[in-house]
């Protein structure tokens, strides 16, 4: 709340002391649980003689204080809920500390620490958890090597885990039992973790590189341990791809996962013992949709990869968290593209970006990759610092070429083992590595805000030479006013009349590589020669750059790059900035009062890719797909009207599927009746395909038959929840879906995972009674306000993918949504301040609901008693 809590980058100096070791031991009770804390510690060499010794603390009660096993006199040292300081402590040597607290694991509804849900008792540490266990320093440079001794009721809690190896294990009187963990590797307070319960385990085996047998576990709730099956497949494959693409071998004798229900996040990378929200570990044909598998293969490589980029080399400071994520990430991403097929993963990605990134980018809560200041820490774990991060490093082996890129991060390995380290460190490897100066490269870290590309071209036919202008300007963010141009490479090609690509003979103007033109001026001229006649100019291939681009080009120019680009990620752009065009036009149609005209061309060319056997089933669908509108207001960027969008993309969707319904029902009839179920790239893009013609097909049609039938006949998750889905969206007052609702509320009524999507499909109908509707499901006995993945799969769905319903003109939706994150907020402030994050761009809409949405938000920003996490947001959003 009061600016003072302010952590600046500039301010970071190591700790006055170095904690060695520390040993845990835990007596676990679910409302009383006492940890003991025995820390050796030796003063910084060159740190004050008279520094006492300051520890974090959150919400704690300490229960015991010695030093060198006597205790400590209450002169000595101050206690509170919220650090503790020792004085007086000695000047040289190693010394120990020990410290007992005690805490409740079940009144945790944070999730934050040590809590207990469902019988079982977990941790979440990361960022700052630690502190909610045992005062310690509780940041990310303070490396220590635990032992972890677990006390607990055997029969509640046969299973005790922590990081690391198990040293010892035995039963104790009263029908407890305890267990050992020792980890080798000093690693940060954040990657603590502790797991304690009865849980179902599948076991394997993977033999390392170098010939290690190391063991591998997957825990999940008792009666789903055959589900756990393609985490582990997927984990097998994480280990294998890190250790043929980037050297990284696993360096543990064991590798734990484990699935809980009750987390705020996806999942967690403590050393050793990964905890995973247990949507991203659970999975078969009859409950997981092929978005589900996609996520758990990527989430659980992620985490695996963070081995090596997050624990071997970890952070100096908060401020460095995009040297773990974004690195991690890219890492993730280049996985998933190599299991899968590249360029259709790479669009997921583009349109991850543009929907979450750019939109954050380009409000309220704006920041670079690496910022300079927070308030709190855990409203940072943003796509800015994750997925455009992730981009700054893909840009990095753009600009040196793949091997270049593994050399550099050879070095980082090799050179920053063991170490907590920053992100000009990362960036001196590469430099080092290739003798190339990354300096203005690196404005890419500390300049917030999406650069836009302006194009302009001039052919020259009597010359033969092509120009390019290539402008670049990136608006101001907050805190950031004046904007430096940065190193864009941007790949670019060229199609020429007949289809073909075109190659210069020659370019000046700056520097080229291949296709990669680098713009690093704030206006640059590119000529290119030797261009016979006059291309299309397809730019930002790849999306080699986290960029805009703003290039007017003629329709036909935008077809031919539709038709034969031969970089899949820009002809899927280009569909679909046609698409968007033709989307944008149709919204002004319907607030101007005149009718729609759906462009032929375009229907064609969408029916036409659509049918196209040539390319594959997944790419077809991504190409099918129309922006959704939440795209369409993204591109409208002000003046926001949902109600007209959502008339404006049904008319067209209409019109479309009336156009091509031949087409649809011939992809729909080809590809059903797949019977064995395979969750591999092929199997899921025929799904993908199959039911986005039949959305079309029942528009076409106007009667919900098809999607009931298809409905009847899904013998796997993904179909069902489609056709669930266009019931629910295109027919909400049917009786077919009425029926098919209840028939899957109680087909899956043990399965709270499955309910979400249940959930998902009914907040987001659009329209006014969407509101009735989720406060209706709030009833249901399935959901629970206390447990994350039902709030975000409810009022989370409903507050950001619902536009009509949530925007109601008479701003029902934002007072509701306002009611719910106050009452929530005294439970899960990490929750509510990520749930608030949806309305950050509540400016673009119309006036009238701009004004209602700000009234609730005022409202929210009056309540005096906000967790620090929800005032963070709320305030920057109302700046
Ligand atoms: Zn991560």
């Amino acid at each position: 709340m009061s600016a003072d809590k302010t952590v600046y980058l500039k301010d970071y100096r190591p700790t006055d002391f170095i904690i060695e070791t520390v040993d845990l031991i835990f007596e676990l009770g679910a409302e009383m649980t006492t940890v003991g804390s025995e820390i050796r510690l030796s003063r910084r060499p060159g740190s004050p003689a008279d520094a006492p010794l300051t520890l974090d603390g959150d919400s704690l009660e300490l229960a015991g204080l010695a030093l060198d096993g006597k205790p400590l006199a209450p002169e000595r040292y101050e206690a509170a809920a919220d650090g503790l300081t020792v004085h007086g402590l000695p000047e040289s040597g190693s010394f120990t500390l020990t410290v007992k607290t005690r805490i409740n694991p079940s009144a945790n509804t944070q999730l934050l620490g040590l809590y207990r849900t469902s019988g079982l008792f977990s941790t979440q540490c990361e960022a700052e958890g630690f502190r909610r266990i045992t005062y310690f320093y509780d940041r990310p440079d303070v490396l220590a090597v635990y032992t972890v001794t677990i006390i607990a009721d055997k029969e509640s809690c046969p299973l005790l885990l922590s990081n690391g190896n198990l040293i010892e294990e035995r039963n104790l009187e009263d029908g407890r039992h305890m267990a050992k963990w020792h980890d080798p590797f000093p690693k940060p307070s954040y990657l603590f973790a502790l797991v304690a319960g009865d849980l179902a385990m599948i076991e394997d085996q993977f033999t390392t590189m170098s010939g290690r047998a190391v063991t591998l576990r997957i825990y999940v709730e008792h009666g789903k341990a055959d589900r756990a099956d393609y985490a582990m497949d997927s984990l097998k494959r994480a280990m294998r791809w890190d250790e043929e693409r980037f050297g990284r071998e696993y360096d543990l004798d064991i590798f734990m996962i484990v699935a809980v229900s009750d987390f705020n996040m996806g999942a967690m990378e403590n050393k050793g013992l990964n905890i995973f929200n247990d949507r991203l570990i659970l999975a078969d044909p009859e409950t997981a949709t092929d978005d589900d598998y996609l996520r758990i293969e990527a989430v659980v490589a992620h985490e695996y990869f963070h081995n090596w980029t997050g624990n071997r080399i970890t952070c100096r400071d908060w401020f460095q968290l995009s040297l773990k994520e974004g690195l991690t990430v890219y890492r993730e991403h280049e996985f998933t593209a190599d299991q899968r097929t590249r360029p259709v993963v790479r669009v997921d990605e583009v349109k991850f970006l543009r929907a979450n990134q750019f939109p954050e980018d380009g409000g309220p809560l704006a920041h670079p990759v690496r910022p300079t200041q927070y308030l709190e820490i855990d409203n940072f774990y943003t796509t800015t610092v994750y997925e455009k991060g992730s981009e700054v490093s893909r840009m990095i082996a753009t600009l040196l070429g793949t091997d270049n890129f593994r050399r550099g991060l050879d070095l980082f390995f090799e050179r920053h083992d063991g170490g907590a380290v920053t992100i000009e460190d990362y960036l001196k490897c590469f430099e080092d590595a290739t003798g190339r100066d990354l300096s203005h490269f690196a404005l890419w870290y500390h300049q917030a805000g999406t650069p836009v590309i302006s194009v302009q071209s001039a052919y020259d036919e009597a010359a033969s030479t092509l120009s390019l202008t290539l402008q670049q300007k990136t608006p101001p963010t907050p805190g950031q006013k004046e904007k430096k141009p940065l190193h864009i490479p941007l790949r670019v090609g060229l199609i020429g009349p007949n289809g073909d690509g075109m190659e210069p003979s020659a370019v000046s103007g700056g520097e080229r590589t291949e296709d990669v033109l680098h713009l690093t001026e704030a206006e640059q001229t590119f000529v290119f020669k030797g261009i016979g006649a006059r291309p299309a100019i397809s730019v930002n291939r790849d999306f080699s750059a986290p960029v805009k681009v703003n290039f007017e080009q003629s329709r036909d120019d935008r077809m031919a790059i539709a038709r034969f680009e031969t970089d899949l990620v820009a002809r899927w752009d280009a569909i679909n900035g046609l698409a968007l065009q033709a989307l944008v036009e149709a919204t002004a149609a319907v607030r101007a009062g005149t009718p729609i005209s759906v462009d032929p061309a375009l229907a064609e060319a969408l029916i036409e890719t659509a049918g196209d056997e040539t390319l594959e089933p997944a790419f077809r669908a991504l190409a099918l797909t129309l922006p959704s509108e939440l795209d369409i207001g993204r591109e409208l960027g002000r003046d926001i009207d949902p109600d007209a969008i959502h008339a404006a993309r049904r008319t067209v969707f209409g019109s479309l599927a009336r156009e091509g319904a031949e087409r649809f029902r011939q992809l729909v009839d080809a590809l059903s009746g797949d019977t064995e179920f395979s969750p591999n790239a092929d199997s899921a893009g025929r799904r993908a395909l199959r039911n986005t013609a039949l959305a079309y097909l029942a528009s076409a049609t106007d009667e919900p038959g098809a999607a009931r039938a298809a409905y009847d006949a899904a013998t796997n998750m993904t179909d069902m929840i489609a056709a669930l889905r266009i019931l629910a969206h295109q027919f909400p007052d049917a009786e077919e879906t009425a029926a098919v609702l209840d028939d899957f509320r109680h087909r899956f009524a043990g399965e709270p995972l499955v309910l979400d999507k249940w959930f998902g499909a009914q907040a987001t109908i659009p329209g006014e009674e969407a509101l009735e509707r989720v406060k209706r499901l709030m009833q249901d006995e399935a959901f629970d306000a206390l447990n994350p993945n039902r709030v975000r799969a409810l009022v989370g769905a409903f507050a950001s993918s619902n536009p009509t319903g949530f925007n109601r003109p008479d701003g029902a939706g934002y007072r509701f949504f306002a009611d719910f994150i106050l009452d929530a907020d005294k439970r899960n402030p990490t929750l509510t301040a990520r749930l608030m994050t949806v309305m950050r761009s509540f400016e673009a809409l119309e006036v009238g609901r701009q004004a209602k949405a700000r009234t609730e938000l005022e409202r929210i920003a009056g309540h005096e008693t906000l967790s620090r996490n929800l005032r963070d947001i709320i305030d920057r959003m109302l700046k």
